[in-house]
């Protein structure tokens, strides 16, 4: 799949949407960053620059916003599959796999999106930390996926 037909996937899995609930509601700077970013906002309105200072935010954010604002995320490593965002983000989607109230078409598009960052890193589609990543992610969106 080339990165085209991914965004186009991408954006048609997520729909822009505001989040009504709370974005990151602990009391730190990482998430007041967070939330004076993503309040009001959709996933296509999030900065580049914004996702990459902030690779490792997945956590802090609500299981709302992380439905709402993880294809920023996504968007972001497929482009730059070799750096960090795109590191940060198999290992979110590995070891803390957050599925619940995902659609199984977004379930789908994540398995898509993480075959597509293993095979086009630098480190290629049988270094054995990919192959790893990519079965336990199938493992983990696989139950939900269309
Ligand atoms: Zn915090």
């Amino acid at each position: 799949m080339n990165i085209r037909a991914l965004e186009e996937q991408l954006h048609d899995a997520f729909p822009e949407g505001q989040v009504a609930g709370e974005i990151a509601p602990h009391d730190c700077e990482e998430c007041f960053a967070l939330r004076a970013m993503l309040e009001g906002a959709t996933w296509r309105e999030v900065p580049a620059e914004f996702v990459k200072a902030n690779d490792g935010s997945l956590p802090l954010l609500t299981q709302e916003a992380y439905r709402a604002f993880l294809p920023a995320w996504i968007l972001q490593a497929i482009r730059e599959p070799s750096e960090e965002v795109a590191g940060m983000l198999l290992v979110n989607l590995k070891h803390q796999p957050r599925t619940e109230g995902f659609t199984p078409k977004q379930a789908s598009t994540i398995i898509d999106v993480a075959r597509f960052i293993t095979a086009n890193n630098v480190w290629g589609p049988i270094d054995p930390v990919n192959v790893d990543s990519l079965a336990e992610i199938k493992a983990a969106w696989g139950k939900i996926a269309a």
